[in-house]
């Protein structure tokens, strides 16, 4: 059986690693900060570097939080590429700029490795449950070939086209759920200053036109005034300012993805960087002064 090396053992990666030791595979891991004490003692190897993982892999996962990290990771010094193995497959499961997913890619090529971007959606609990939304870009015989792999961390694994294409996919992903509780927030802070129950409002219209999976996961938080990452603030940040990069070199204009990041550097000042995504309603009940809680 294929050694999977797994680079990036945060909120994400540990759980990911975790899934893919109990589906019986060998992993050798590492992460530059994190201790990993926990995937060693169920079973995995650690190292001390990028560089001896993709020596003694096959496979070798990376989950690191933005485009710098994975450049680090794979194309720096002690990095993926000066260990890699003729034929190994290197797949980024981070969420990064589409461009560096190609930059990346392309180098990875050069040295006979192959290479897939593989974001995911479905944050920390889709994590743990193995059912995270993966979306794919490169070649149609790599991805199959890893799509068993993949399968033991998501429940959803489509490939969306050439490399570039899984993060320009997730990209979209992040517009739409950052817009989503955006309105959420909007929503919520009128009914609760209308005097409306905002636990009854959830009750009434999450299975209607309006509910969602953002519904669903966050106004739960919302209500219990729990603002514990999951995904930070400063992660969605980092995706919306990739995606407004991308569009932008597109000759794109995304206005609604630009005032959300607005309120969301808002948050930053209010110094909300590390607490979860769904704290964007907080700039919202500050304006109304009002806060949406059972
Ligand atoms: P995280 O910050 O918890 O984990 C990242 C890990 O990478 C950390 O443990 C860090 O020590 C390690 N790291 C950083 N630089 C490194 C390097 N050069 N070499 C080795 N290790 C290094 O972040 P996360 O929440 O696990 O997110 C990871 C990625 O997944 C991000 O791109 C994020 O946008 C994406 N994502 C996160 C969620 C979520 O809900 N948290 C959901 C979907 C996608």
């Amino acid at each position: 059986m294929a050694i999977i090396g797994f680079i990036g053992l945060g909120i994400m990666g540990r759980p990911m690693a975790k899934n893919l030791i109990n589906g019986g595979h060998k992993l050798v891991v590492y992460d530059k900060f994190a201790k990993f004490d926990d995937l060693v003692s169920l079973g995995a190897e650690g190292a001390a570097s990028s560089k001896e993982v993709a020596s003694k892999s096959d496979i070798i996962i990376t989950m690191l939080p933005n485009s710098p990290h994975v450049k680090e990771a794979i194309l720096g010094a002690g990095g993926v590429l000066e260990g890699l193995k003729s034929g190994s497959i290197v797949i980024d499961m981070s969420s990064i700029a589409p461009a560096v997913a190609q930059e990346v890619g392309a180098a990875v090529m050069a040295k006979n490795g192959a290479f897939l971007d593989a974001p995911v959606s479905g944050g920390e609990p889709k994590a743990i449950d193995g059912t995270l939304a993966i979306m794919v870009g490169g070649d149609k015989k790599t991805f199959e070939k890893v799509k068993p792999i993949l399968d033991k961390m998501g429940s959803s694994v489509v490939l969306v086209g050439d490399i570039g294409a899984g993060n320009v996919t997730k990209l979209a992903n992040q517009i739409i759920v950052a817009l989503n509780i955006a309105g959420l927030s909007e929503a919520f802070v009128l009914a609760t200053k209308a005097g409306v129950n905002p636990e009854a409002v959830f009750d009434a219209i999450k299975g209607g036109l309006a509910g969602s999976a953002a519904m669903n996961a966050k106004i739960p938080m919302i209500l219990e005034g729990n603002f514990k990452p999951g995904f930070r603030v400063e992660l969605h940040i980092k995706d919306l300012q990739n995606a407004l990069d991308t569009a932008h070199n597109l000759s794109v204009p995304i206005p609604l993805t630009a005032q959300i990041m607005e309120s969301f550097q808002a948050l930053r000042v209010d110094g909300m960087d590390t607490n979860d995504h769904c704290s964007l309603i907080r700039h919202y009940e500050k304006l109304a002064k009002v806060e949406v809680r059972k």
